[in-house]
């Protein structure tokens, strides 16, 4: 019976990654471990509707332990968008259908406790960097995450580097192919619009439209690519050497000792990579100067059953502004 006294008295972090098509939390103790993880739809048509998608999310981690919002310590969040970490006000969320909404603070008043937010790549490096440190003792590093959309989160001295607009690491829509195809962003040739999983699956349908019908998604892209055929293993390639070049701009702009890539698209693992570590390969071959800051071991992939956005999420819990 102790224990279960102990138990109600605990205190708990909740980190949750609110997306445009679901809210994933992660119920974690003061020590950072694990107690809980769910997933729910999210509802964006207005402002309460988001708050009572996180309201789910967060009631169902604590009911599968059995404990209680006033157990809960801090919670933090990481929203796909524009963010003010100090206020907690989201200014910009296309896909959450919030513009300039104090998020932070309604999640604060609702569940009593203090509500940390940051742009969910940013909070994703957070928790690579969490990640990577359990191994060894680096101090910089850059997360790029490859899925819908692609954006990187950078690690400097420890701490995350947000710059002036909190925009550090939007390699997405540096332009790489002027004149090329048009983005959300509206400029054109994006790096986004070459290697983002939506950008996959339009280029190799456009060079092979007969496989429109069984081609949804990146995953499909690679698993055509490995099956041999020609059109997906050139779109691979393209794929891989714009990313080379853009883990290359990370390394020589920061001098981070790590790289780790992760998002939906990286889950086809060995034929994603390949072809960025042949590129990284290739560099090195003719460059003393690649040679000594590309070196094989710098880039990591995330492993798939490590999720960096929750992770980080609670980091942003236990360290607040910090
Ligand atoms: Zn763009």
């Amino acid at each position: 019976m102790v224990e279960s006294t102990d138990f109600f008295m605990q205190r708990l972090l909740i980190g949750l990654d609110v997306g445009g098509t679901k809210t994933a939390a992660l119920l974690a103790d003061v020590n950072g471990k694990a107690l809980a993880e769910t997933a729910v739809p999210t509802y964006t048509t207005t402002p309460e509707a988001l708050l009572s998608t996180i309201t789910r999310a967060v009631r169902a981690v604590l009911a599968e332990v059995r404990a209680t919002p006033r157990q809960i310590e801090c919670i933090g969040m990481g929203v796909p968008g524009l963010v003010d970490p100090a206020t907690g006000i989201v200014q910009l969320a296309v896909n959450l259908n919030l513009q300039r909404y104090p998020l932070g603070p309604a999640v604060s008043a609702r569940f009593k406790t203090p509500t940390f937010l940051e742009n969910d790549v940013r909070t994703a490096a957070v928790g690579a960097f969490a990640y990577v440190q359990q191994m060894e003792p680096v101090q910089s590093l850059a997360y790029v995450s490859i899925g819908t959309g692609v954006a990187a989160g950078v690690i400097l001295n420890g701490r995350l580097h947000r710059g002036h607009n909190g925009m550090a690491g939007e390699i997405g829509h540096m332009i790489v192919e002027p004149g090329g195809e048009r983005c959300n962003c509206g400029q054109h040739g994006c790096l986004e619009t070459i290697v983002s999983g939506p950008a996959s699956v339009r280029q190799l349908i456009a060079a092979a439209p007969e496989m429109q019908t069984t081609v949804r998604n990146a995953g499909d892209v690679y698993e055509a690519a490995v099956q041999g055929n020609a059109a997906a293993q050139a779109i691979v390639q393209r794929v891989g050497q714009h990313l080379s070049r853009a883990i290359q701009w990370l390394v020589m702009m920061y001098d981070v000792e790590k790289i780790v890539i992760g998002g939906g698209v990286t889950r086809s693992g060995d034929p994603f990579m390949a072809p960025i570590r042949h590129e990284l390969a290739q560099l090195r071959q003719h460059s003393p100067l690649a040679t000594a800051l590309l070196g094989e071991e710098k880039v990591h992939l995330m492993p798939p059953d490590y999720n960096p956005g929750l992770w980080g999420a609670v980091r942003l819990a236990v360290n607040g502004n910090r």
